[in-house]
Formats: C-alpha cells, structure tokens, sequence
C-alpha cells in the first residue's frame, strides 16, 4: 500500500532473447546461440526508457548469458534507477537440475550481473516459473547464495511449471533447511471457476486490457499487488518464428504488436515498483 492507500504492483521484466524459449528441439544447443540475431538490444531499450520515462520503477530478472553479452544494458537499467535480479545463467528448467548443478549456474549468473552492474543481486526469478513439487531444494541453494526473495512460484497449473502456494506476497516456509524466503508468486485471476494467470507474457499478449484491468481490480479487492512479467520478445512483432506445435505457436507469438501500447496504458493507470520494493526488501541492506 503506497501514501495514497492505492496498492503498489509489482513490473518486471525477464531479459532473455527470443532464441531462449524453451523445449524448442532447434534452439537447445547454446553452441549455436552466439550466431543468432539478437532482439534483446533494441527491445530492452525501449523496455527501460519507457517504464523510467512514466516514473515507475521495476525489476529486471537478466539471464547471465546476456548479461555477459550486453553489460551495458544492466549498467543502463542500474543508472536508471531499476532493480536487477537473476533469471539463471543458461536458462534451464531448476526441475531438470540437481542441486549442484543449479548452484553451478545460479553463481555464475549472479556473478556477471553484479559485475556488469556493479549492484547486488536479490531477487530470482526461475526459467519458466520452474520451482515445482519437489524442487523445494532450489530455496536452500538461493539462501545460500545470498539471495533475498524468490518470484519463481506460479499458483496455477501451467505447461513447465506451477506450484500450490498461497496467492500474493507471502514467506515461503517448504525450503527443506525450514529457512523463509519471502516470495512473490506471479499473479491468479477468476473467471467463474477458472483460475487464469493474466498479467504476464502469452497471457497479457491475448487478454484484451478491460479484463487485465478486471485481474488487476481483483488483485487489488484481495489487498494483493497484481505482478507484471514480460519479455523483450513479447514486444517484437519481428521476432523469428520457431518451428513448434500450432497452439504453442499461437501463444508465443499472438498479439505481440499491440503489448507496447497495454504496457504504455498500465503504466498510466497502475503505480509500479520493483519486486524487491513490493515485498519491503531493502536494496541497500544486502
Ligand atoms: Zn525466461
């Protein structure tokens, strides 16, 4: 709740570019990466101009590929006053990986940020929302790594991932060390009996903005922040088309020309900050 008793949502953004969808057979080998043509420059640009230019603040979660690729993109989102968490280094689904190996990857990623940044990495947000069920380790590798507040849950049954947390900013309690770690699920709509993820990606692209703004008003009634989660490529009606299942294809790729101007109508609407400020988690606490 902000001075003016209105709720404060959460904006964030995960930096990756549009080769790292995942399960996508063409795209899995990170050999061939580095000779794609990349989308995340241009569209991340824009990203951070416009969200600083409406006076909001957000959180962008950088893969560490990028991060070691583009350092002046986090220089960029640091000098404008955002926060700058982790979305991994290589973008794996946390499910697939042993503890070692996600702890492996996790370092290195929170490594590059922090030196092309020169901040502290908080926050983390998983590959896919891909904390599930038995996963529950991912939260004793983050404690130990430093990390300060997790935005990987995803309350709803979803293709690579979800969990059945409680709904808003809460302390998660299942890490297996029995240490919290304040966690900020991604936001649930009603619809009669359906319960629908509408602030994010494929889901924002589809939804018309009268009914994102019926999600938000929900979220709001409930004493809950809605959390906003888009990618550069959600904003690239040039973005390559992959080879993938029709109703696949349609998710990733609906929509994309009109997600500009619903960002541009949110950010005029709704009051934004980062994950971190949301949750009440202090930058300068370390
Ligand atoms: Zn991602």
């Amino acid at each position: 709740m902000n001075r003016s008793g209105h709720i404060t949502d959460a904006l964030s953004f995960d930096i990756e570019d549009w080769f790292h969808i995942v399960e996508v057979a063409s795209l899995a080998d990170p050999d061939a990466w580095g000779d794609k043509e990349s989308l995340v420059e241009r569209y991340t640009e824009w990203i951070i101009q416009a969200v600083t230019e409406a006076g909001a603040r957000c959180t962008f979660f950088v893969l560490g590929w990028i991060a070691e690729r583009y350092p002046h993109l986090v220089k960029l989102m640091v000098e404008s006053g955002h926060e700058v968490g982790t979305h991994s280094y290589w973008h794996r689904k946390v499910y697939e990986l042993d503890p070692e190996t996600f702890a492996e990857d996790m370092r290195r990623s929170i490594d590059v940020i922090e030196s092309a940044g020169g901040c502290k990495v908080l926050g983390f947000r998983a590959p896919s929302f891909s904390i599930t069920q038995g996963t529950e380790w991912a939260f004793d590798v983050l404690h130990d790594l430093g990390i300060k507040y997790d935005a990987s849950l995803f309350p709803a049954d979803r293709a690579h991932g979800g969990y059945p947390c409680k709904e808003g900013p809460h302390v998660f309690e299942g890490a297996p060390s029995g240490r919290p770690m304040p966690e900020l699920p991604m936001s649930i709509m009603r619809i009669g009996p359906k319960r629908l993820a509408f602030s994010g990606g494929g889901y924002l692209r589809l939804l018309p903005l009268w009914l994102i703004r019926r999600g938000f008003a929900q979220q709001h009634a409930r004493g809950m922040p809605a959390v906003i989660y888009l990618h550069p490529r959600d904003f690239a009606p040039d973005c390559p088309r992959v080879p993938m299942p029709l109703h696949r294809r349609f998710k990733c790729y609906v929509n994309t020309r009109g997600t500009k101007q619903k960002l541009k109508a949110l950010l005029q609407q709704y009051h934004f900050a980062s994950c971190a400020d949301v949750l009440g988690i202090d930058a300068s606490a370390g």
